[in-house]
């Protein structure tokens, strides 16, 4: 079995089977959009009449539908553009963090519907699948307009058996071997897809991006927030490995002896630079401990800190400031071990941006090995852009658009 890669796989041949060049024409139509059949046969390399006959299959199982766009030339017919049919289509995404669990609903195109909603994420596990499953249909019903639900999609901040449906391992949820899939499709009645959020970030990001822009080449995705997650992209594909496990870099230490991680050890890239562990620095208490906390340490953010270090509060800068050194040093290591394109950083951390990226770029060329490492591309993912809602989505909408596994 070999698996096509839809945004490498841009042109049909003969002998490229029906099945792939519905795959092909349909990923063609989501990233050009509004396109006309002429430019999308020019775009497959296809004849014309072959196109058209994909078109009309497309659009009799409703997949895509056709209007007019722009001014008709001269006294001819208005020339009419495909679209993909992502009306009355609707698929929820979620997001499963230690503190806070979101929610965000999209069409089929992941465009964003409603607003996102949030709640306290609570440990046990029928308690939280009980908790989402009322909050989704909850939403299904006050967003009537949004239509069928085609599925929802659950980035989890750990290791996920994707056959299973089962979550192996999350640490900051101390969940062990936990059923999430199953029970909350039962709940919901609706099809539920669950992934590491690390990987979902990278599925979204390939996803998203144009076939026409970076699509082939290998990038690395980072979300920093209570844990850190890594999700790598290696020709357009999503690094698995054997056990769907690869890229725990949140889980390399820095340092043997550095402070206590959620997984057991100590000294991980997760203990230097997760929010908690930011938040840790500042106010010179280990965080993690599950212990009552006052209430400024308890209703405090990441956010709130990077607001005082803007506002000149030497202390929180130092604490943002050390987190950005630590943040250069453990990218240094994903570009020392997979020379990646590109590596997109999300989650709040980034709102300092502006503040931090030069000593983040100053760590990493310290330790990456070669001139071309140090100057790797980094690209900030606005928290607004909600990345692990775009990769929650992602598991549900994009294998609508991927090639099947073919023979
Ligand atoms: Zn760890």
């Amino acid at each position: 079995m070999r698996k096509i890669n839809p945004h490498d796989f841009k042109v049909a041949r003969r002998g490229t089977s029906r099945e792939i060049n519905r795959q092909i024409a349909l990923n063609l139509i989501r990233t050009h959009q509004p396109i006309s059949r002429a430019d999308l046969a020019r775009l497959m390399n296809v004849r014309r009449g072959v196109a058209s006959l994909l078109v009309s299959e497309l659009l009799s199982e409703s997949l895509i539908f056709e209007g007019a766009v722009g001014e008709s030339v001269g006294r001819g017919r208005r020339p009419t553009s495909l679209f993909i049919d992502s009306r009355q289509r609707c698929v929820v995404g979620v997001d499963i963090r230690a503190s806070r669990t979101y929610i965000l609903v999209t069409d089929l195109m992941g465009r964003q519907l409603g607003v996102v909603s949030s709640f306290q994420t609570n440990r046990e596990v029928d308690v939280l699948i009980q908790e989402l499953a009322r909050r989704i249909k909850q939403i299904l019903v006050d967003y009537k307009e949004v239509g069928a639900c085609e599925g929802v999609g659950v980035a989890v901040p750990g290791m996920v058996d994707p056959a299973k449906g089962r979550v192996m391992h999350a640490p900051t949820l101390s969940w062990r071997d936990v059923n999430l899939r199953d029970p909350l499709a039962v709940a919901l009645g609706i099809p539920v897809h669950i992934e590491n959020s690390g990987k979902a970030c990278a599925l979204a990001q390939v996803w998203t991006t144009r076939s026409d822009v970076v699509s082939s080449g290998s990038s690395v995705f980072v979300s920093v927030s209570d844990g850190v997650g890594v999700g790598i992209v290696v020709n357009g594909e999503v690094l698995r490995g054997r056990h769907n496990t690869a890229g725990e870099f949140g889980h390399v230490p820095l340092s043997i002896d550095g402070p206590k991680c959620s997984c057991g050890a100590t000294g991980c890239w997760e203990a230097y630079i997760s929010n908690l562990a930011t938040l840790s620095r500042y106010f010179g208490q280990d965080l993690s401990e599950p212990r009552p906390r006052d209430t400024e340490t308890a209703n405090f953010s990441v956010e709130d800190l990077i607001a005082r270090a803007r506002a000149g509060d030497a202390k929180a800068l130092a604490a943002v400031n050390s987190t950005a050194r630590y943040l250069g040093l453990g990218l240094a290591s994903i570009i020392n071990a997979l020379d990646p394109g590109r590596i997109y950083i999300g989650g709040e951390i980034t709102t300092a941006w502006s503040l931090i990226e030069p000593i983040v770029r100053s760590a990493l060329r310290e330790r990456t090995l070669t001139d071309f490492g140090g100057a790797t591309e980094i690209h900030v993912v606005p928290a607004e852009d909600h990345p692990r809602l775009r990769g929650a989505v992602a598991l549900v909408a994009a294998p609508a658009f991927a090639a099947p596994m073919v023979a």
